[in-house]
């Protein structure tokens, strides 16, 4: 663990092994913190906030840090995206070009958004000064999932570390290796010992332990819906901390009649699906098509999904590597079954490089499926494409809809009254018309519904860590 600005090992003395999904073999044995480690780790984030080590710095001090962070993560690009690739199988490719370069642009974005933001002064008349100034929260934990590692951590701490909180992070046990070189990069670049820590461990064990701290002011989490109300629950067990939360989706691709480039949408929809072998929350996992354009997208889908090349994620020419850990695998294979059962046509996912002890797994498609169905309902968090029919733009709309998630959509289309006017009706936090996944830090992202509460990301996200104080001065 990375504690009060060095590595620890858990009070316990125990460990837990992390294995990379390329073969199945133990990459590493990491500390299995529990809550004596969690509770030491609240305690220097405390100290840390408490004493102004951070937060009382100039904004333009700070600024210099995280500057400086975001350049060490520049230098050690390789040595990250190596361990992002061992840990979650992610290509390799995409570690270097998107997932640490993403985490240094982030930061980097946060650093120079923090010393031009302006606070408020209220219309309070002659007679007193009123201001309104955004307060760090003090104490946030942050727990991320296993999917982007990199990428998720810096939306949840940059933001916090910009407004002067202190932090301590739960990386899930999946992914615990990017994280603990993040904190050390952290503490080089001159963030204070105590005010960044990171604790690994299990969920039920290190996670659960966080959500209960009652010095905990506020918690900043992404992963399954299941854990994400657990968090609440903590919350209102311990001290009604905030609760911030990215839960997942059911993105439908909505694809209608007058959908001219039908070529763009086939890439679109296929990369949405097959993209970090489809472990993303927004993930375009439902295709939701006009009949009047399904034969001709169809095939250009699957062509686009058969070009994925499946296998090592050590080697350069991979753009898919394989699933995260066995669990994870099963899961998805479990899916394809509940399809079959459910009556629909399954296309493909077959389990590939088996002699490797890795978890490979081709991209599926579920074809002809109801939307009522699990497979059209539940996150599979794979390479499967769910693919709903209907006729005309309301029943599309409404099928789209028809989902207890709300993170994303896309609708085509070659009007684009219907795009702004199908955009405005789909319920969910971010809508791309005639493109998918388009993404910069400058976006806010989280959802409606199912999908959670809050924004990462974009000066919205600021506002996340920080709480009003209203200062009236009486000038009578
Ligand atoms: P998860 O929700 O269990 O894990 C997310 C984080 O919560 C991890 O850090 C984990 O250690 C922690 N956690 C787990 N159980 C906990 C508990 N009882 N108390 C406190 N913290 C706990 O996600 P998962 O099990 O890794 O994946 C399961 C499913 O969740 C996936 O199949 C997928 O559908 C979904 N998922 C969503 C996202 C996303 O980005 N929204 C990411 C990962 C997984």
């Amino acid at each position: 663990m990375f504690v009060d600005g060095g590595y620890r090992d858990a009070t316990s003395g125990e460990t837990f092994e992390s294995r990379t999904p390329r073969d199945g073999s133990v990459l590493a044995r990491v500390a299995r913190g529990g809550a004596d480690d969690v509770d030491r780790a609240v305690r220097a984030a405390r100290a840390a906030f408490d004493d102004g080590r951070w937060r009382s710095l100039a904004p333009r001090a700070r600024k210099q840090v995280l500057l400086r962070w975001a350049e060490l993560i520049r230098e050690h690009t390789e040595e990250l995206a190596l361990l992002e690739t061992l840990d979650v199988g992610k290509p390799v490719n995409e570690s270097v070009r998107v997932d640490v370069a993403s985490a240094a642009y982030c930061i980097q974005w946060y650093a120079e958004a923090l010393d031009k933001t302006y606070d408020e002064v209220a219309p309070s008349g002659e007679g007193s000064l009123v201001t309104i100034t955004r307060e760090p929260l003090g104490v946030v934990g942050a727990v991320v999932p296993w999917n982007y590692p990199l990428i998720i951590t810096s939306w949840k701490l940059a933001p916090a570390l910009a407004t002067g909180n202190s932090v301590v992070l739960k990386p899930a046990e999946q992914s615990s290796l990017s994280a603990l070189l993040l904190a050390r990069l952290a503490v080089e670049a001159g963030i204070p010992d105590g005010v960044l820590n990171v604790v690994t461990g299990l969920g039920p064990e290190a996670g659960a332990a966080l959500g209960r701290h009652p010095d905990v002011d506020k918690i900043a989490f992404t992963g399954s819906g299941e854990v994400g109300r657990m968090f609440l629950g903590y919350a209102a067990e311990s001290n009604g901390k905030q609760v911030q939360l990215e839960a997942g989706g059911k993105s439908p691709q909505l694809v209608l009649a007058d959908a001219s480039n039908l070529t763009a949408a086939a890439e679109a929809v296929a990369w949405g699906i097959c993209y970090n072998a489809g472990q993303t929350c927004n993930a375009g996992s439902r295709l939701v098509v006009d009949r009047a354009v399904r034969e001709e997208l169809m095939p250009q889908v699957l062509e686009v999904a058969r070009s994925f090349v499946v296998g090592d994620p050590l080697d350069p020419a991979t753009t898919m590597g394989p699933i995260v850990d066995q669990r994870q695998l099963d899961r998805v294979l479990a899916y394809l079954d509940i399809g079959r059962d459910e009556g629909a046509e399954v296309i493909g996912g077959a389990r590939v490089a088996t002699g490797t002890g890795g978890y490979y797994v081709e991209p599926a498609v579920l074809d002809k499926v109801s939307n009522d169905s699990r497979v059209a309902q539940e996150e599979i968090f794979g390479p499967v494409l769910s693919v709903v029919e209907f006729d005309g733009l309301e029943e599309g709309l409404r099928l789209a809809n028809q989902t207890s998630y709300g993170l994303a959509a896309s609708v085509w289309t070659s009007d684009l009254a219907t795009g702004h006017r199908v955009a405005r009706q789909l319920r969910a936090g971010t809508v791309w018309v005639n493109t998918f996944d388009a993404t910069d830090v400058f976006a806010p992202f989280g959802g409606f519904k199912a999908s959670g509460a809050g924004r990462d990301k974009s000066l919205h996200a600021l506002d996340e860590y920080t709480g009003l104080k209203t200062t009236w001065f009486d000038l009578s």
